[in-house]
């Protein structure tokens, strides 16, 4: 007479999938696996939603495998699924390929997983925690209520908030469109619009690259701060790095610049110091000071995006393309107001470091700057829920949530929570790097470790309050994702 513990992750993009799946493989105990995705389908998130052919990985497929330890686990996935496309370690592919490889791995785990071991899609918004005793209780979007002994928030990319201005009014308007990914461009963008992107990152760039396959013919603008796009891939050889991290902000890019010259004396890139950085990013975050972060933040963060976050060199050839037609025009400045008339809009413009405007007429305007960084910002009705209630609060940089080692949340008195946990963008201000599937993954394996072995510190199977339920009569809801989402994949 026992009841299953239940794990809930709420967000089945990458990071919800990757737990669940390990969740699947290393349970040895009857368990529930809630996995709470307001979208159709698990294992897209926002990345990996897109069916846009020509929006490819940002790394090449040799490099995403889902599996630490299996470093060729996603290019002998894609070669054995599609083996007459010919890709190679290098190839930038299709990132809709990405979304399907994760589905065929948690329907592989699912499949292998324990007779008692369960995962059930609930596809719904969570909008409430509530940690009752030493359980949570999930409130979704339907007011449907699920009694969890462990949740983990797997939230991922927050839409972002309206760029601040003196007059938002504009922001009202038909003519913008507050998010990249909120609708297909044929729904706001006539071939020969002028169109204005705010923002100069990966997601401006995936949508100037989506304009040119659709052939448009209008000019596309774009304008950040420091007018900085990522920088090209290229294939670079391992650099052997040694870096000091009980060094001061000033120190630390003084030495990484000196390094990157000596690299490049002996015939290497800079990327390839870049990348020999990437598994020390996060001790070295955490060595910084908070004035040091904050400092990084405001002079040098920008930089250090375009560098880090690259872009596929087809990508890259592309813009070369558009700006040297003078199709596509970058500014560096920031956008100062806003004038809407009968056909089109009038945008105010104020290069970076000047004192004299100027203007931009386009028929819409496309907000591209990624994912919201600023927990104040935050709209997301369980993220304001949670910091509302204490339960958790928000990190010292106000990048993401506080969050312990072992990935538990922290409350707003400073308690480790043993119920709650994250991963993933939301420990952007404890982490740093800890967006992209190299963190995640092997924060998803430890996580998934951490949820299991807190279960064996207490009893691996917990009696019923009232003996109510028969274990053999206890069935689980089956998976109610579609088939039809799962390409070439029997539905759970
Ligand atoms: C356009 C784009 C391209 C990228 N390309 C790459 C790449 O090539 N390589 C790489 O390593 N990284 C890439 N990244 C980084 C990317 O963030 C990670 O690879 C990964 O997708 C992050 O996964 P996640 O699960 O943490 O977040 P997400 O993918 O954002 O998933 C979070 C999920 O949670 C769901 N959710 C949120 N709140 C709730 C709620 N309250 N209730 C229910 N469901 C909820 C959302 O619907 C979403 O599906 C890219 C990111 C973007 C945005």
């Amino acid at each position: 007479m026992v009841k299953p513990l239940t794990i809930a992750i709420i967000g089945g993009g990458f990071s919800g999938t990757m737990v669940a799946t390990h969740l699947l493989r290393l349970a040895n105990c009857p368990l529930q696996i809630k996995l709470i995705e307001k979208r159709a389908n698990i294992g897209q998130g926002l990345a990996y939603s897109t069916a846009v052919e020509h929006h490819v990985l940002n790394v090449p497929a040799g490099k995403m495998s889902a599996f630490p330890q299996e470093s060729e686990h996603f290019i002998n996935w894609l070669q054995n699924r599609y083996s007459e496309k010919a890709f190679t370690a290098n190839s930038f592919v299709s990132r809709h390929y990405y979304g399907e490889y994760l589905q065929s791995i948690l329907q592989e785990a699912h499949e292998k997983a324990r007779k008692d071991v369960q995962i059930e899609h609930i596809h719904y918004e969570a909008t409430e925690l509530q940690p009752v005793d030493d359980q949570v209780v999930i409130t979704c979007g339907n007011g449907r209520q699920i009694t969890a002994d462990r949740v983990v928030l797997a939230l991922g990319n927050l839409p972002p908030s309206n760029p601040p201005i003196a007059d938002p009014s504009f922001y009202q308007s038909r003519r913008y469109q507050r998010w990249a990914w909120s609708t297909s461009l044929e729904n706001i963008v006539q071939p020969d619009d002028a169109i204005l992107l705010i923002g100069s990152g990966l997601t401006a760039l995936d949508l100037v690259v989506n304009l040119h396959y659709k052939g448009h013919q209008g000019k596309i603008y774009m304008i950040s701060k420091r007018g900085l796009v990522p920088q090209a891939h290229q294939q670079t050889p391992a650099y052997p790095f040694c870096l000091k991290t009980e060094q001061n902000l000033n120190g630390l890019f003084k030495h990484i610049r000196q390094e990157v010259k000596k690299a490049e004396k002996l015939g290497y890139d800079w990327r390839s110091v870049m990348d020999a950085l990437r598994p020390h990013t996060q001790d070295i975050w955490k060595s910084l000071t908070l004035v040091e972060k904050r400092r990084f933040i405001r002079h040098l963060r920008a930089y250090w995006d375009n560098h880090r976050h690259r872009i596929a060199s087809g990508v890259s050839d592309i813009i070369t393309k558009l700006r040297t037609s003078q199709q596509l025009s970058l500014y560096a400045g920031e956008i100062i107001a806003y004038q809407e008339d009968m056909d089109g809009v009038t945008v105010t413009v104020r290069p970076r470091g000047s004192e004299h405007t100027h203007t931009i007429k386009v028929q819409t305007v496309i907000n591209c700057t990624g994912s919201e960084r600023l927990t104040s910002q935050w709209q997301y009705p369980l993220l304001k829920n949670i910091i509302s209630t204490g339960v958790a609060q928000p990190d010292a940089l106000e990048l993401g949530l506080e969050v312990a080692d072992n990935g538990s949340l922290v409350s707003r008195t400073g308690a480790k929570s043993t119920t709650l946990y994250t991963l993933g963008p939301l420990q952007k201000g404890c982490l740093w790097e800890t967006t992209a599937v190299q963190e995640s993954r092997q924060q998803a394996e430890k996580l998934a470790t951490t949820l299991l072995d807190s279960f064996s510190l207490r009893n691996t199977i917990r009696p019923l309050k009232s003996s109510t339920i028969n274990i053999e009569s206890y069935t689980v809801q089956p998976m109610i994702t579609p088939a039809a989402n799962f390409v070439g994949v029997a539905p759970y």
